[in-house]
């Protein structure tokens, strides 16, 4: 008999700043995903980014999630695997980049197909000429004509988009050196096992370029589950004045972490009392998910 896997889950958030509701939320969320069903949790710092990084952002993180009482059963911090984005990237048809926004933008200006979408396409102008010597190339995924498809666990909506006409040849390293979020990712939740992705509804555009990722680098898909993003929180549980402060500073006044989570669950419309305990969520969970899904 095979034993089913076991759900691996992660929290991955940017110390950047301070958390807010939105990412308490999401934090909550993802945790009680991971708890629900009995799985494992990592909480996974993704510092690559060296010039937003806050040094003293992952402490507070820290404090705030156990303060809550979101515990995790393995940390890691992306600045730690340098050497395994590299190997990832190794691995894929790549070319080096010196264009500039402006130059990027420009071209795509002078084309007849201006892009529609949100984001522009990058147009693929240094795959054909040199890069220049002045600057350091980023380094672009030549990507595949392939359509890539992902279903969402939560509400169940499919995602497909086109690598060549609707992604673009995109940046996996860039300029500065520093790995991008995609790829960086990819590589990360293959490395950990991680099953279960829960995370904000603003990455579900994104997912189908990290599962390309994942398919041209030979790893499994999780499941992704995208939550939706806290928009217009006004935080009456928390009786205070002119919306939610940070989490820290909450945490600081002495406020009572049961209210918090109270005022989190409460904005996801769930009955719940004016205090309660992360457990105390998690059947609310599943009945979320069993409703997402119907
Ligand atoms: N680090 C990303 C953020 O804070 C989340 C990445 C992910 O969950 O895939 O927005």
């Amino acid at each position: 008999m095979t034993a089913t896997p076991a759900v691996i889950g992660r929290f991955a958030p940017s110390p950047t700043g301070a958390m807010h509701m939105g990412n308490a939320r999401t934090a909550l969320l993802a945790w009680l995903h991971s708890r629900a069903a009995g799985g494992r949790h990592l909480l996974r710092f993704e510092d690559l980014d060296v010039g937003r990084v806050r040094e003293w952002a992952c402490d507070a993180t820290r404090r705030d999630l156990e303060w809550l009482g979101l515990d995790w059963d393995e940390e890691s911090l992306q600045s730690r695997h340098i050497e395994r984005y590299a190997a990832a990237a190794a691995q894929l048809d790549t070319y080096g980049c010196t264009c500039t926004r402006r130059e990027i933008q420009q071209v795509i200006q002078d084309s007849a197909g201006a892009p529609h979408g949100e984001e522009p396409i990058y147009p693929g102008t240094c795959r054909l000429r040199p890069v220049s010597a002045i600057r350091t190339p980023a380094l672009r995924w030549h990507v595949p004509d392939w359509t890539v498809c992902i279903s969402d666990a939560l509400g169940g909506s499919a995602l497909c988009q086109n690598l060549r006409t609707e992604v673009g040849d995109f940046v996996l390293r860039r300029g500065d050196g520093v790995f991008a979020y995609h790829l960086a990712v990819v590589v990360d939740d293959a490395a950990s096992g991680v099953t279960d992705v829960v995370r904000g509804k603003d990455l579900l555009p994104a997912t189908p370029r990290q599962a390309a990722l994942q398919r041209a680098l030979g790893l499994p898909t999780p499941r992704y589950l995208h939550v939706p993003l806290m928009t217009g929180f006004r935080g009456e549980r928390l009786a205070k004045r002119g919306g939610a402060p940070p989490l820290m500073a909450l945490r600081e006044a002495g406020e009572p972490p049961g209210r918090v989570l109270s005022a989190l669950a409460a904005s996801l419309g769930w009955p719940v009392p004016g205090e309660v305990s992360a457990s105390e969520l998690l059947p609310l969970w599943q009945s979320f998910v069993t409703t997402a899904q119907t």
